[in-house]
């Protein structure tokens, strides 16, 4: 079933939209039903549940932290993260560069952007993200590499509002690429979209989905 529900997905999103399966809280042998089917990178949102998992499963999947990261625990995933999706402050940026250096990696890294009218997500204001991008020690930084945004919608039906917010986080994009990335290739992907928006956030310029209950069930 998983290998269907994850045929009927690819089929509906264009070949250069990457797909991130995010599988917190279900189980190593549903994962691996995923990966049997040729899913290779897979996103978590706890710290201790995915260095488990990354433990017990193979070794070429691609981990994605997209939930909110503590600066204590930057440490247990610096060995092997390949993009931390959620991040919004600088005190978590120097962390992250600091553990990437202990382990000798250039980690990457998604700027997190409050674009939802609910005041519970996490996430940067577009002046907050240009303050500090324009940061002396941002830029002292050097093991890390910022790769793009990531943002998550309002939780609604209403199809013009999630228009308006994955809009407004690509516009931030072109904003940042043109002002602080603009001769930086690696500055690409746009994170955005889940179940219920993902085709949406495509139609408004998402270069990554992270699609959990539509492959994997309910949660
Ligand atoms: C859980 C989660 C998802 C996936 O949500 P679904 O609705 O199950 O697709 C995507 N992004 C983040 C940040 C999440 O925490």
């Amino acid at each position: 079933m998983i290998a269907e529900n994850l045929a009927r997905i690819k089929s509906t999103i264009p070949s250069d939209v990457t797909l991130v399966a995010v599988s917190k809280t279900k189980p190593v042998p549903t994962i691996e039903e995923a990966y049997n089917a040729g899913q290779r990178i897979f996103g978590e949102n706890k710290v201790q549940e995915m260095v488990d998992k990354y433990t017990e499963l193979p070794k070429d999947i691609e981990w994605h932290l997209i939930g909110h990261l503590q600066t204590n625990k930057v440490k247990y995933i610096a060995p092997f993260v390949k993009l931390i999706h959620a991040v919004d402050s600088l005190k978590l940026l120097q962390e992250i560069n600091k553990q990437a250096k202990k382990n000798n990696r250039i980690i990457d890294c998604l700027l997190q952007f409050h674009i939802a009218d609910e005041i519970t997500k996490f996430g940067l204001s577009f002046e907050e993200a240009q303050d500090l991008l324009s940061l002396d020690e941002f830029v002292q930084c050097e093991n890390i590499s910022i790769v793009g945004v990531m943002g998550m919608a309002t939780f609604t039906d209403n199809k013009d509002q999630l228009h308006d917010e994955f809009r407004s986080l690509h516009n931030y994009f072109h904003i940042l690429k043109s002002h602080f990335f603009k001769f930086n290739d690696a500055f690409k992907c746009i994170s955005m979209g889940m179940s219920n928006d993902y085709q949406i956030a495509i139609e408004e310029g998402s270069t990554m989905v992270r699609v959990g209950s539509s492959i994997f069930g309910e949660r």
